[in-house]
């Protein structure tokens, strides 16, 4: 099937870009960035927009910096940028992890690292990975630029605080310290296919015990859930296995999946469990590696 007509532009500014968001006659808009879910969506007529603001031609959004310990990821940089990006490595290895799990390389080659936080997908990698860091969406509309923590950015499936005529800009995480190790381990039905759960953990370690730990869930939940009690429990304990197994114990409490054609609740609550287990061990084992 092909789209309905819309009309194309192409600004080249982020100003001329909110512009054409906000100048709108009234008619639907949407953004495009990698096209990897917008096309689809397009073509099978799950969204009808009657213009298509297309970003990539604004070259400041896909630069990588990082300055005063704070890593700025553009939001036009591709996922396979970030993949293969040492910066991204060194100072997000959760990002780092997270990333190459999303699609196969050509959807990577194309796909955004802000198209993917902004379609907010349950089951996809880096909305988990942008709440369990605690990541800062900037974003830009009329009224400026404004800065939405992660864990308000997401309201539910395909959803966000993103107003209609507002581009994401860019995500902003701390730089990673050193002793710090991360992991994201998920379960998907086929090879490539969106995770029924996933877990994004990182461990930071003072010596033998661990000084921090983070750890959110997606696929149990309208928006990744960020696994307090787990963290709390790990904190300031030495990462063996039963300290390990506690926490995901501890997690679990916290955790309530609903039942859908893809799984039962029961079976998503135990999958969360494991998987919870696996990436804070793996998280650990990259910790000591980097002390
Ligand atoms: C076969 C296949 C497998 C895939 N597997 C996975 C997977 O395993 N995990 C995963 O996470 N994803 C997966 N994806 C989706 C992929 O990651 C997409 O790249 C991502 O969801 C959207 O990024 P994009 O840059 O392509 O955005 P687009 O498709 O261009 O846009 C997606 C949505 O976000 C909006 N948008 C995009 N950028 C911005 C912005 N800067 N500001 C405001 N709004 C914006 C668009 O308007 C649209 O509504 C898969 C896609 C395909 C086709």
């Amino acid at each position: 099937m092909k789209p309905a007509a819309f009309e194309y532009l192409s600004p080249t500014s982020l100003t001329a870009a909110v512009e054409a968001l906000t100048n709108t006659d009234g008619g639907a808009t949407k953004v495009l960035a990698g096209g990897q879910s917008l096309m689809p969506q397009l073509n099978f007529r799950l969204a009808h927009p009657t213009r298509i603001v297309d970003i990539n031609g604004i070259a400041a959004l896909s630069e990588i910096s990082e300055a005063d310990g704070l890593l700025t990821i553009g939001a036009l940089v591709r996922q396979r940028t970030a993949e293969r990006s040492d910066v991204v490595r060194r100072a997000c290895p959760l990002l780092a992890e997270a990333v190459r799990l999303i699609g196969y390389p050509a959807i990577r080659n194309r796909g955004t690292i802000g198209g993917s936080l902004a379609h907010a997908d349950p089951g996809a990698e880096l909305p988990a990975v942008a709440v369990c860091l605690d990541a800062e969406i900037v974003v830009e509309g009329p009224a400026g630029e404004r800065v939405i923590p992660a864990a308000e950015f997401f309201t539910g499936p395909f959803s966000t605080r993103l107003a209609d005529d507002e581009i994401l800009t860019a995500v902003r995480v701390r730089s990673a310290a050193s002793g710090t190790g991360a992991a994201y381990e998920e379960l998907s039905r086929k090879h490539v296919g969106f995770a029924m759960a996933g877990v994004a953990a990182v461990v930071r370690l003072d010596g033998d015990t661990v000084a921090e730990a983070r750890v959110a869930v997606s696929g149990v939940g309208t928006t990744p859930v960020r696994a307090n009690r787990a963290e709390a429990a790990l904190a300031g304990q030495a990462p063996v296995e039963k300290a390990i197994a506690d926490a995901a114990a501890a997690a679990l409490e916290g955790i309530s999946p609903t039942s859908d054609l893809h799984a039962s609740a029961a079976y998503r609550r135990h999958v969360a469990g494991v998987l919870i287990r696996r990436a804070l061990t793996s998280a650990t084992t990259h910790a000591r590696e980097n002390r």
